[in-house]
């Protein structure tokens, strides 16, 4: 079951000064290390990463923002001019476009056993207002998708991390080329596997 997943600090982690304190509960749970580095973005790998063409991820980020203004009882069409979730996918692709490429984020792979689940456990609930206290996203954000969307902009969660193997399989190579992967022992390795 050995994985391994992308993770993102997105630049307001970065901004914030998280990025040791982050990295080490990922690091603390036994998960190994094996590429890391601070970049600048551009637009080409931004669009890369949040392909205008995955239907799927536009569709479930329009999906859950209907959701969430239906529950809070706000009128979609007026706020954001669509009540449509692929028009309003696409509206927030744009903005994270523009979020990732606004600052240096800090990139990295991880790599152990179920390590893509466990990650984005750790991470916990896209939308922090929802996620549990203990989690990245719970205990260092209260963002929501009001706050954001009624601000155009994406939700400040902090952190991406990839959410399937296939996903996995396709991010790992658009950040780091195979050289920059390493591979070593941890010495926990051997008591806990
Ligand atoms: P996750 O990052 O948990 O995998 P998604 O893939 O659904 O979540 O969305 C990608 C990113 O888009 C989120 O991390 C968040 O920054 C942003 N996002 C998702 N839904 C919304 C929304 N309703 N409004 C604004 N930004 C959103």
């Amino acid at each position: 079951m050995k994985e391994q997943t992308l993770v993102i600090l997105k630049p307001d982690a970065v901004a914030r000064g998280l990025i040791g304190e982050i990295t080490a509960r990922f690091e603390k749970v036994g998960l190994k290390l094996v590429a890391a580095k601070l970049v600048h973005a551009n637009r080409e790998l931004a669009d890369k990463h949040y392909p205008v063409t995955r239907d799927e991820f536009i569709r479930g980020m329009g999906n859950k923002t209907v959701e969430n203004y239906q529950k809070l009882g706000v009128d979609l069409r007026k706020e954001l001019g669509s009540d449509d979730p692929l028009e309003i996918g696409k509206m927030i692709r744009e903005w994270l476009a523009d979020m990732i490429t606004s600052g240096p984020v800090f990139a990295f792979v991880l790599e152990g056993p179920h390590a893509i689940e466990l990650v984005r456990k750790i991470c916990g609930h896209t939308l922090p207002l929802m996620a549990n206290p203990g989690t990245i996203r719970g205990d260092f954000s209260f963002d929501s998708s009001y706050l954001a969307n009624t601000a155009k902009r994406p939700i400040k969660n902090l952190i991406h991390a990839s959410g399937t193997e296939e996903e996995a399989a396709y991010e790992i190579p658009l950040w780091f080329s195979k050289e920059e992967i390493v591979s070593y022992p941890r010495v926990e390795e051997a008591v806990m596997e």
